[in-house]
């Protein structure tokens, strides 16, 4: 997929960039996907814990999720599960709206006839009218894409969630074996011995 120049030139999308360090479809991703959040939730990027998302990956796409919904993995309104599927549930704390959007599979289905100059030019048998034929599809598959706005990438599903509980503080305790400060409710307690998760392990 090629990611149009008009999306690219986006101060938004710059803002994910900058923050990510490159582009790539992935960040591309979470860009589309916070968009199609923000819109349907009506909602505006989180000062606080206004939103939350959880997310099922943990790719590039998280990183344009925290510039530009606000849910960040600091604030501990991001909220990662271990799951390893491009689907993100964005949740309103203010309205309990909740939506989980999922990659469509068929997104990066290439065409027959695409996928045949791709594997000529893969073993440089294609000739230069073939290379340039092969481009003008693959650009013109995406922007027709793209055109079609972030709708056209995910599944939709609406929900009523429970908000998670926000980020909690905790005092902190020492860990009797290595001696360091570790927040309390982190601590085990064994042979009564507070131990932190690294001294257990
Ligand atoms: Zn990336
Ligand atoms: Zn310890």
């Amino acid at each position: 997929m090629k990611i149009p120049d008009k999306i690219q030139q986006r101060d938004d999308y710059k803002a994910c960039a900058s923050f990510h360090g490159h582009v790539c479809m992935g960040l591309t991703i979470g860009y589309l996907a916070s968009k199609l959040a923000i819109k349907l939730l009506k909602e505006k990027r989180a000062d606080d814990e206004e939103l939350f998302c959880i997310t099922e990956t943990d790719a590039c796409c998280c990183d344009a999720i925290q510039v530009l919904t606000g849910c960040t993995f600091g604030k501990g309104n991001l909220i990662y599960r271990d799951i390893g599927k491009m689907a993100f549930t964005f949740g309103s704390r203010s309205t309990g709206e909740g939506v989980r959007l999922v990659l469509r599979p068929d997104i990066s289905g290439v065409p027959e006839k695409e996928q045949f100059l791709a594997q000529k030019i893969r073993v440089a048998k294609a000739s230069s009218e073939e290379i340039s034929e092969y481009e003008k599809l693959y650009e013109t598959r995406s922007e027709a894409l793209f055109d079609k706005g972030p709708e056209a990438f995910f599944t939709v599903e609406d929900m009523k969630i429970p908000s998670p509980s926000k980020a909690r503080m905790a005092p902190s305790k020492m860990c009797d074996i290595c001696g360091e400060a570790v927040m309390e409710t982190k601590l085990t307690s064994i042979n009564s011995l507070n131990y932190c998760r690294a001294c257990r392990d």
